[in-house]
């Protein structure tokens, strides 16, 4: 039997895969087995392609490959599959290419304090362009769970706490990976995950059970979904989390109800790694014949990893329990994007006709990335920017200070450590000539309690006019399955900003993480804290340009950092309660009086050991300038619905220098048939302002973006008042009111 194209029609397919029309043609010529095979993802990475795997591709049973990142293979799994299997259909090879390939960007987490769409969409962009050359064309990105909760690992890859913020940048996200069409050289398939309301673990947990109310869900957990969806990403991931007892993979409601019907979305499903297997360990389905009728019923359309299509679709096909236009549908959908992304017409891969990774552009760009995803929390007496020429000593310390892999972050599979700048050399660079350097590691990793060389750092902090501590997170703690209980610095780090505090010599804080950190404790002992995340290649020049005022701080907090774990979550758009908390209401344990009856205190939504508000609000992040806000203006003081509102301020750069600046449209509905959150980010801008240069700052606000799903899970805007606020974080800037009326 001949391997290739069985009939004429295939034949003429393959040479010329020019309309959807022959990929219906093409699936009506496969055999059950060659579908299944479709719906299949199967694990590479070996150092030789297994024979099990390229038995499997030349049988056609292999839709996908993913991990295998080496050129040569690559193609040649590509040849296997065009060239040995009887339909010649090229595979999808998938990687976790989540914030760069060989140049490293921020974290997510980082990249989502920039504010600034048109950066995330670069970073992307340049992943895509340099994941490419190895052959991959699927990324399992963006990761666009909304994370409120920083004891959970996966914080890092998310794009914070906040449905507009999330929605905006996970869109920049994907287009970046996309390109301008799927076919072009560099452009790669995206992938929206992890569908949906994985990030909501109970406590902060990985994989763990998820409760969220249908009206939540759609409010805050869905719409970056939705808009990932409308924006044309290539695929969606089911989650591993339980939804309100139906497991993501497994769950009909959300990938047919809401995906298919409701949003009416075109591209395929891929599970989480063996997440349909998984549907067992939940106890949702009885065993792996089961899940898997579960999980293609449901609308998962590839099976990543686990092989119970393989193994028991054609049973359950046969059985009736599932029928063959479930499969079809499935399939077309990957024969689809496997058309949009070129692989009929090509699917091999020549790197030469793409740009070289880490060349001096990505270089460039990562670097204007991390400067753009730094906040500064803290600066007293403005002790940053530091002058370089009036210095004469400077200490540097810490275990993070000069480690080329930790400042990369969590999955940096293909990540090149080698080419990392690191902060020791950026400085050292930095204040050659000028002043001398003294750097002590003092702790050998960020974990370790060990305090034998705090000595040595003490010495040296003594001896210096400033002490730079570069401590955090290793890379390690953050990410999938690392999670933590306590949020604060880890090992011996706080004990060692103690020791340097009492030498008399400032402290610099520069802290590098995969999540916001419980410094509270910390914040009374330093002068200055500049908060990078992970930030990747070039975080070392990077956060010397911030620290010697060759740029200033413009990132902005995605998420809330809390004052003790024990607040979380806390985020800044909470509910406002029957009895919310106010200072007036607020009581610290230790002014309680002994014997109180029970009723005399308190009565509000607050902790007795710890005041109520974060530590820092979500939206927050200090400069080196001061920009004021002045003038809110409102177009409309009444508005209908259907109609638009436009507010502006006048913003100014009161400082002496070049900045940049977040301004922050904020919303609060103030009666809503649900009640409705305190505050709601609408929309934002990335100013940028010369010194002492103003400029009004305009946003429409259509009364569609007040939107939200009531009792009844329809999208409504409701008649009523409304408060609005423009500023550079989510507690302050002017404020104002409006009303809208019915049409
Ligand atoms: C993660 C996904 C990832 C997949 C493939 C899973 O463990 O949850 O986000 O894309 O592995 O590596």
């Amino acid at each position: 039997m001949s391997l290739n194209f069985p009939n004429e029609a295939l034949s003429n397919m393959n040479s010329h895969p020019s309309t959807p029309d022959m990929l219906v043609r093409m699936l009506d010529s496969m055999t059950v087995e060659e579908k299944i095979g479709q719906m299949s993802q199967f694990f590479g990475y070996d150092e030789q392609i297994s024979e099990h795997l390229a038995h499997s591709i030349r049988q056609g049973r292999v839709g996908s490959v993913l991990n295998e990142v080496r050129l040569d293979t690559v193609n040649e799994l590509q040849r296997l599959a065009v060239e040995e299997s009887r339909l010649g259909i090229p595979l999808l090879i998938g990687r976790d290419v989540i914030h760069g390939f060989n140049t490293i960007f921020p974290i997510p987490l980082g990249q989502a304090a920039s504010w600034c769409p048109e950066t995330v969409k670069k970073c992307a962009h340049i992943s895509a362009l340099e994941a490419a050359t190895t052959g991959i064309n699927w990324t399992f990105a963006p990761m666009i769970d909304i994370s409120r909760d920083p004891r959970w690992g996966r914080i890092a890859e998310s794009l914070g706490e906040d449905p507009h913020l999330c929605s905006v940048l996970g869109v920049a996200m994907l287009e970046g990976f996309q390109g301008e069409q799927l076919d072009k050289t560099g452009s790669i398939a995206a992938c929206a995950k992890h569908f949906a309301g994985y990030g909501a673990g109970e406590s902060g947990r990985d994989y763990s059970t998820t409760n969220i109310p249908e009206n939540e869900l759609r409010n805050v957990y869905l719409p970056p979904f939705k808009a990932a969806a409308d924006a044309g990403v290539a695929t969606f991931m089911s989650a591993f989390s339980d939804l309100n007892g139906v497991p993501a993979s497994g769950n009909k409601w959300l990938m047919t109800d809401i995906l298919r019907k409701e949003w009416n979305y075109k591209g395929f499903v891929v599970s989480d790694w063996e997440s349909i297997q998984q549907l067992t360990t939940h106890g949702f389905s009885k065993d792996n014949k089961d899940a898997a009728y579960e999980a293609t019923d449901a609308g998962i359309d590839m099976e990543m990893v686990s092989s119970t299509y393989l193994d028991h679709l054609p049973a359950l096909l046969a059985e009736g329990r599932i029928d063959i236009q479930q499969i079809n549908t499935a399939v077309k959908k990957i024969l689809q994007l496997k058309w949009q992304l070129g692989l009929f017409d090509n699917p091999y891969t020549d790197a030469s006709l793409l740009p070289i990774p880490m060349n001096s552009q990505h270089l460039q760009i990562a670097k204007d990335a991390a400067i753009q995803s730094c906040v500064l929390l803290k600066n007293d007496n403005d002790i940053l920017p530091l002058s370089a020429d009036s210095l004469n000593s400077v200490a540097i310390i810490g275990p993070l200070a000069d480690d080329p892999y930790e400042q990369l972050g969590t999955w940096i599979f293909d990540g090149d450590s080698q080419h990392s700048q690191t902060c020791l050399t950026a400085i050292e660079q930095e204040l050659s000539g000028k002043a001398s350097t003294h750097y002590v590691k003092a702790i050998e990793t960020s974990r370790s309690y060990d305090q034998t060389d705090f000595k040595q750092a003490i010495e040296s902090a003594a001896a210096a006019d400033v002490a730079l501590l570069i401590l955090g997170e290793e890379s390690i703690l953050s990410g999938e399955a690392h999670c933590r209980a306590e949020i604060g610095l880890p090992g011996c780090q706080e004990q060692l900003i103690d020791a340097i505090a009492k030498t008399g010599t400032p402290i610099v804080l520069v802290i590098m993480a995969g999540r916001p950190l419980t410094i509270e404790t910390v914040l009374p002992k330093v002068a200055a804290v500049l908060f990078a995340w992970h930030p990747g290649t070039m975080g070392g020049p990077a956060i010397s340009d911030l620290l010697f005022g060759k740029a200033s701080p413009s990132g902005k907090l995605p998420v809330t950092f809390p004052r003790k774990v024990g607040q979380v979550p806390i985020y800044y758009a909470q509910k406002h309660s029957g009895k919310p908390a106010t200072e007036a209401a607020f009581v610290h344990m230790n002014d309680i009086p002994v014997h109180s009856p029970q009723t005399s205190l308190g009565m509000a939504a607050t902790h007795l050991d710890t005041h109520f508000s974060p530590l820092f609000p979500f939206g927050f992040g200090l400069s080196y300038m001061q920009f004021r806000y002045q003038n809110l203006q409102l177009s409309h003081k009444v508005l209908h619905l259907g109609e638009t509102l436009t507010v502006r301020v006048l913003l100014t750069n009161t400082g002496d220098t070049y900045g940049e600046e977040i301004a922050q449209l904020y919303i609060r509905d103030l009666v809503g048939s649900v009640t409705r959150p305190v505050k709601e980010l609408k929309d934002f801008k990335r100013v940028k302002l010369a010194a002492g240069a103003s400029e009004w700052v305009t946003f429409e606000l259509s009364t569609d973006k007040l939107a939200f799903y009531d009792r009844n899970m329809q999208l409504v805007t409701e008649a009523g008042q409304f408060q609005i606020w423009l500023g550079g974080c989510s507690q302050t800037g002017p404020q104002d009111e409006f009303e809208i009326v019915d049409a």
